[in-house]
């Protein structure tokens, strides 16, 4: 056997034990996962848990919503005993451990909230905030953007005045420019407690930037530059 076939065989069988364990790794990651945080539909917020080590004992969930300053306004305690076709297919067990509790989102006031399940002291995945108000739902942060503003004039549009590059109509406290390949148009965005839509683009918006839409040019120098955490609602 030439010194090079030895080397290349040495290499395979590396590149097989990485492979092996690359899937072992995974599978007892998926098999130990604790359950998960899945939904919220309306008052609605459901999900899924267990004790992989002991699945035929019920597991209590506790989900709880807190406000943006992290204050917590409710704190519902469940046990996860509903069946769940999709969790029976995936070789849990019963398949018994889907779990629901209901909020009252019209005890609290709007904003934007966060919800988590525990189980077993352990945070479920799938944390995720809810927007309580006119548009309310599911949220899902895409994180802090640089905001900056443009407007019909020359300067801003370059000639399109209120003219979109989806056709649309430009509005105030509607209409954002985006990079789309970021944040695809249509998409229902809350910048500041306000509800935007992405439906324009500009030359200098790329990535984890977003232009807003005013009426004058003195509005888009009044708010300036800014940087805020950007939702895409669900
Ligand atoms: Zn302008």
């Amino acid at each position: 056997m030439s010194l090079f076939r030895t080397l290349k065989n040495a290499a395979a069988g590396l590149f097989l034990a990485v492979f092996i364990s690359g899937c072992f790794s995974f599978s007892s990651l998926a098999a130990s996962l604790p359950g998960a945080l899945d939904t919220i539909e309306g008052s609605l917020i459901s999900g899924w848990a267990w004790d992989a080590s002991n699945p035929g004992q019920p597991v209590e969930v506790t989900v709880t919503v807190s406000d943006s300053s992290g204050k917590a306004v409710s704190e519902m305690t469940t046990a996860a005993t509903n069946y769940r076709a999709d969790l029976a297919a995936q070789g849990r067990g019963t398949g018994s451990y889907g779990f629901s509790v209901s909020m009252d989102w019209s005890s609290v006031p709007e904003g934007i909230y966060t919800v988590r399940a525990f189980s077993n002291g352990q945070e479920l995945p799938g944390t995720r905030r809810y927007v309580n108000g006119s548009a309310s739902g599911s949220a899902r942060s895409l994180g802090v953007f640089k905001i900056t503003g443009y407007c019909p004039c020359d300067a801003c549009s370059e000639g399109w005045g209120r003219h979109t590059s989806t056709g649309a109509i430009a509005s105030a406290n509607h209409t954002i420019a985006v990079d789309p390949g970021t944040v695809p148009y249509g998409s229902k965005v809350l910048i500041n407690g306000v509800v935007y839509t992405a439906e324009d683009r500009g030359g200098g918006v790329k990535g984890n930037h977003i232009d807003i839409f005013y009426n004058t040019h003195q509005e888009t120098r009044v708010n300036g530059t800014q940087y805020q955490e950007v939702f895409l609602l669900a």
